[in-house]
């Protein structure tokens, strides 16, 4: 999780001052245009879009690529409800799909879940843990299916050198305050396509047609919603820019130190990751869930069980499961065929990997002697021999 200070509160200050705290609220170039060329060039990648969150910034890349009605759209079993809820926004239907150990979609499951209705994968980057994107494009161009990647957990974070978000068609990002970029709610669009980025601005401003959005794109404009960023989002996002690739520096600095510590127990057991060069998540996987909550248990500040942050567990999307929208007639569920069934156990692998896995804060925001004792404290309680003396 990503700071906000005295820095932030200044660069606030002066769009306050300004008078112009809205995107077109006036002429020339404000925070916002300065952030999205600035993330561009960051990322290497063509466009940019800032929006109001990352649960628009995934609807609006769904929109922009033209999924919709009749759609399959695949997404991970173990994400924020946000990646199931955006392809129905635009009345696609999620079709989901296992994790493996790296906690993020297992490839071999995408290829099980592809039907003649799959239209994209969503794979997400789930805390910091990158998918392996390799296999994932390759599915994709096999059978000619979009990839909007949802890199909301994994801002700045690299896979084989590249930015993920940026490897897709589309990628999409969020700022909330739990995110590696925090201005408290924001999210971002990315594409090397000037088509999707022309429909991404024109979906993300009402169909504002005399904006120009679609003036160098040969498409008939279409109406869509507003998920424009306001200026105070844009004067933060440029201060919290600049500290992102320090953080992640110190985060893969962490990972490498308590990942040596951890893995030096023989009762551990440090989970595997597709990037492994360049990992900033850290898990640990058990033998058994008791063994996973028991660990947890023990050292509680910065260590949790997967299962029991529960948010992130598909059979906590109770609207989904149950597949109830705000109006029954505007309800994709409704309109897919053949229906779309779910079940509590329909992703049996993804729960028990999550109830034996364990992931553990790389304390970004500390000082890395501190981050290699909590290490080592976590290590030497794992020793089941010490386990039993402390019991005694
Ligand atoms: C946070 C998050 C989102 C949505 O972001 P908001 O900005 O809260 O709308 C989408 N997907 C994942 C995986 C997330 O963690």
């Amino acid at each position: 999780m990503a700071r906000v200070g005295l820095r932030e509160w200044f660069a606030v200050g002066r769009v306050m001052m300004s008078g112009r705290l809205a995107r077109y609220g006036g002429g020339g170039e404000g925070p916002l245009t300065r952030f999205e060329a600035d993330y561009s060039e960051k990322f290497g990648v063509k466009h940019t879009l800032a929006v109001s969150s990352g649960t628009g910034a995934l609807t609006c890349a769904l929109a922009a690529a033209g999924v919709g009605p009749g759609d399959e759209v695949l997404v991970p079993a173990y994400t924020w409800i946000a990646t199931a809820a955006a392809p129905l926004a635009v009345g696609a239907v999620p079709v989901l799909v296992d994790i493996d150990q790296t906690l993020t979609m297992d490839p071999a499951d995408i290829v099980r879940k592809i039907t003649p209705r799959t239209r994209a994968i969503l794979p997400v980057h789930m805390a910091n843990m990158v998918c392996d994107m390799d296999r994932i494009m390759k599915i994709a161009r096999e059978h000619g299916l979009l990839v909007i990647e949802d890199a909301c957990q994994a801002v700045g974070v690299t896979y084989k050198g590249r930015r993920v978000g940026t490897i897709g068609d589309i990628g999409a990002f969020s700022f909330n305050q739990f995110k590696n970029i925090n201005i408290g709610e924001g999210g971002a669009v990315v594409t090397n396509s000037d088509r999707y980025f022309a429909r991404a601005r024109m979906y993300h401003d009402v169909g504002a047609i005399f904006r120009g959005h679609l003036d160098n794109d040969n498409e008939p404009h279409f109406f869509g919603v507003n998920l424009k960023a306001s200026q105070i989002q844009g004067a933060m996002l440029n201060v919290q820019l600049a500290k992102l690739d320090p953080m992640i520096r110190r985060m893969r600095k962490h990972y490498r130190l308590m990942s040596r510590i951890l893995a030096s127990s023989p009762a551990i057991r440090v989970g595997p990751h597709n990037d492994v060069e360049n990992a900033v998540g850290l898990h640990l996987i058990f033998e058994s869930p008791e063994e996973a909550e028991h660990f947890a248990g023990r050292n509680r500040r910065g260590v949790y069980r997967l299962y029991d942050s529960s948010r992130h567990v598909y059979t906590n999307w109770v609207p989904i499961l149950e597949q109830r929208a705000a109006h029954p007639k505007m309800n994709p569920f409704a309109w897919a065929s053949p229906r779309i069934e779910y079940t509590p156990d329909m992703c049996a692998r993804t729960l028990d990997i999550l109830r034996r896995t364990c992931r553990i804060s790389l304390g970004e925001n500390y000082p890395s002697p501190l981050v290699a004792f909590i290490a080592r404290r976590m290590a030497s309680g794992a020793n089941p021999a010490r386990r039993l003396s402390y019991a005694v």
